[in-house]
């Protein structure tokens, strides 16, 4: 017998953790079928509402369901390392538990693991009931990354995907702070299966998501899986230093053979402004990767159990 390891990461979930399992169940009789065993990981990322009570009660229900509680939040990628350590499935599969990543998909996607593929990922083509700024700033951000970055991240990716043990081992090996979970999964490898599935929205109680937090995850992304920031930091030096000389000779020129000393420091100072700006700028860059080795080095668990049942 196969077992089938399902990771789902939790925060402040206690209206639909239940909703989750009854749904996955769902799935009961194709699992009999196929002769598999199941275990059910939700890791609640130190939630502040019921959600562990939620889970103890499935718990008691139905020991093939494990939880992994945080000490305090510690965002849905430490959860996921957490549930891939944890997992001791031959099949692993990571899942939303607001029922976005439809469990119904998991038949179809199973059949594509048993043709050979080595992972079956899934991308939403659709991002209606999405603000439109959110997509407008989510597709910008996987085009910049495909022109930045060698590892490839799909538009519209979710985090739902199935792979089997070898690339979960190959996953558990990328032991970085600052992870992007989506680009480990292309940076590792291996066959994948993509499945494209219309967005479904969120059942109950609301996004972890703001803005700013998808933003600030977004430059995490770039700062993990490029170096192209401080390549364009360096780019724009040196356009400046051609700038710079090119106006020392005219100034020059100007002034011995037309004798017209240049006159007026309000341009010297907007162009003092422009550099000095450039110039903290792309320090600003440097800082941030700076700061991103320095959490690398201290080198910091990815997360803290308070309890594990
Ligand atoms: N999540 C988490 N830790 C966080 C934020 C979110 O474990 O700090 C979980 C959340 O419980 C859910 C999944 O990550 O299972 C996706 O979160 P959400 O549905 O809020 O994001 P969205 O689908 O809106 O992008
Ligand atoms: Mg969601």
């Amino acid at each position: 017998m196969k077992l089938l390891s399902v990771i789902v990461p939790c925060y402040n979930e206690e209206e639909t953790v239940a909703d989750f399992y009854a749904e996955f169940m769902k799935n009961r009789s194709f699992f009999a079928e196929k002769d598999l065993e199941y275990e059910i990981i939700y890791v609640d990322d130190g939630s502040k509402d019921r959600t562990v009570e939620e889970i103890r009660k499935l718990h008691d229900a139905d020991e093939r369901v494990h939880m992994v509680s945080f000490s305090r939040n510690f965002g849905k990628e430490a959860a996921m390392y957490a549930g891939f350590e944890h997992a001791k499935g031959d099949y692993v599969v990571t899942m939303d538990v607001d029922l976005q990543d439809p469990p119904s998909l998991l038949p179809e996607m199973f059949s594509y693991i048993e043709e050979g593929y080595d992972s079956v990922a899934t991308r939403r083509v659709s991002r209606k009931g999405e603000p439109p700024i959110r997509s407008f700033f989510a597709r910008m951000f996987y085009r910049l990354m495909k022109k930045i970055s060698k590892t490839e991240i799909v538009d519209g990716a979710r985090d739902y995907r199935l792979m089997t043990r070898q690339m979960v081992n190959a996953i558990l090996s990328v032991k970085e702070y600052n992870r992007f979970t989506k680009g480990i999964y292309g940076w590792v490898g291996f066959r994948t299966k993509w499945i494209e599935f219309e967005n479904v929205e969120r059942k109950k109680g609301e996004t972890k998501w703001s803005f700013w937090k998808l933003f600030a995850y977004s430059l995490e992304g770039i700062m993990a899986f490029s170096t192209a920031p401080l390549a364009f930091a360096s780019v724009l030096g040196i356009l400046f230093c051609v700038l710079a000389f090119l106006m020392i000779v005219i100034i020059i020129v100007k002034t011995l053979v037309f004798g017209d000393p240049t006159s007026g420091w309000p341009s010297m100072i907007c162009i003092l402004c422009l550099i000095s700006g450039v110039q903290l700028f792309c320090m600003g860059i440097i800082g941030q990767y700076l700061s991103k080795a320095y959490m690398e080095v201290k080198g910091r668990p990815i997360y803290i159990c308070r309890e594990e049942i």
